[in-house]
């Protein structure tokens, strides 16, 4: 079989511990047997992040807006424990954090579903899409323990006129106090990232806030996703007969869990921070999850859901055996070469990145599966492989299906 042929390269962010490990047998096996592959490659091992004082996460980054498709393998986001082990010169931030900050995106995760692993909700029959606003809320906040006194709400605006209001009167009790915000332009990106995702998966799209009592603060967000709704994606969603939908998060929650699934589901940053957690244990596990970030200009950056497994990859240095689950690496990587093959106008690629996704899928519901998989499925007769051995099985699959 003649290899597949790319044309703009694929950004690919290479990363840390037991994915890197992963990475590159998804690249020898998986890969480069079937297609001339052609990435701009970034190294975001945690050692040369430090050797090029982090630059090459931005240049990454600046690559991914170039370009509009990269592919990420796990990264570690140092803490004092890392400062030592690798000798850094300072605590650099999260990759995930500084590629998120140049993108300006959303991030959507949804579960990868097989037969054998099933959802604790027996209803869903079909993923359920998370999209997390990654911007803002309690997670820039300003925040205080306070004694008596008074805590005010002020803006000043640029002419240095002052707006005042009376948060709370304390008493000798005291209390806590918390000055949070969000940026109109950032909301609006968020709606259009979730509306263009939407039509992208052909998918309805929900969306629930607490409007009722945040009058103002979540009413915005209502009103700016209705706003960009009506004038740019109405026409848009009734030609592809999808639906977009705004009710109460205890409305939505309580509709979510009645639901067959099959829907994206926006939410505010921290809604989205405990939903996805939410929905991914009650899909069955962190690493059958795919998770893509999205920028309003369509540029896309596709990952796995979870860490870089740092427990594994101790037992492969010491030379034991590890059976770590490559699925959602295996799918950041269909993910990102189907949506160059899309971009590109390259049908053969499109084609094995969904060959690929179901040789992967059949290899499971076959009973061929890593331990983690293993420990949770309503298969009765399975067969655990180790790490290597799980992605050559998928091989096997993937070779009968081209
Ligand atoms: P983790 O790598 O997600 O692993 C936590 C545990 O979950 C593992 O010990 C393992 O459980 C299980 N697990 C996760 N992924 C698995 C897989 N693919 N196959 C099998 N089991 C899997 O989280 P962590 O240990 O807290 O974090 C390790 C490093 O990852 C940290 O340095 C952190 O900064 C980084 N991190 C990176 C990202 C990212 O780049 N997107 C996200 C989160 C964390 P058992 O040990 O019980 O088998
Ligand atoms: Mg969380």
């Amino acid at each position: 079989m003649e290899k597949i042929k790319m044309t703009t390269p694929l950004v690919e962010m290479d990363g840390d511990e037991m994915t890197r490990i992963l990475w590159q047998m998804i690249k020898d096996e998986l890969l480069t047997p079937f297609i001339d592959l052609k990435t701009e490659y970034y190294d975001l091992g945690l050692k040369h992040r430090n050797d090029t004082d982090d630059q090459v996460t931005k240049d990454s980054a600046n690559a991914t807006l170039k370009y509009g498709v990269a592919v990420k393998c796990a990264t570690i986001t140092p803490n004092a424990a890392r400062m030592t082990e690798y000798d850094l010169k300072q605590m650099w931030k999260s990759p995930n954090g500084t590629i998120r900050a140049i993108l300006n995106g959303t991030v959507f995760r949804t579960p990868i579903i097989v037969k054998g692993i099933e959802p604790y909700v027996k209803t869903w029959k079909k993923p359920i899409t998370i999209a997390r606003h990654a911007y803002g809320d309690i997670y820039l906040n300003v925040e205080d323990q306070v004694k008596e006194g008074k805590a005010e709400l002020v803006f000043t605006d640029k002419d240095g006129n002052e707006r005042r209001q009376t948060i709370k009167e304390f008493d000798a009790d005291g209390g806590v106090i918390q000055g949070v915000h969000n940026c109109n332009k950032s909301i609006e990106a968020f709606a259009r990232s979730c509306f263009n995702y939407a039509l992208d998966m052909k998918q309805d799209l929900w969306f629930g806030t607490k409007d009722t009592i945040s009058k103002k603060y979540d009413h915005k967000f209502k009103d700016i996703f209705q706003e960009v709704f009506d004038k740019e994606y109405k026409e848009k969603f009734d030609e592809a007969g999808i639906e977009y939908f705004y009710t109460l998060i205890d409305d939505i929650v309580a509709r979510v869990v009645r639901s067959n699934g099959g829907m994206i589901w926006a939410c505010k940053n921290y809604d989205g921070d405990v939903m996805s957690d939410m929905v991914s244990t009650a899909f069955g596990s962190l690493a059958m999850m795919t998770s893509v970030l999205v920028n309003p200009d369509g540029v896309y950056e596709y990952e796995a859901a979870h860490g870089t497994v740092q427990r594994h990859y101790y037992k492969h240095l010491k030379g034991e055996e590890t059976s770590t689950n490559s699925v959602a690496t295996i799918f950041a990587w269909t993910g990102a070469l189907r949506k160059r093959g899309e971009l590109d106008d390259i049908p053969e690629l499109v084609k094995f990145s969904n060959k690929l996704e179901r040789a992967t899928i059949a290899t499971i519901e076959e009973g061929k599966m890593t331990k983690d998989l293993a420990m949770i499925t309503t298969m009765e007769e399975t067969v655990t492989l180790n790490s290597l051995g799980f992605i050559q099985a998928i091989r096997k699959n993937l070779e009968d299906l081209l």
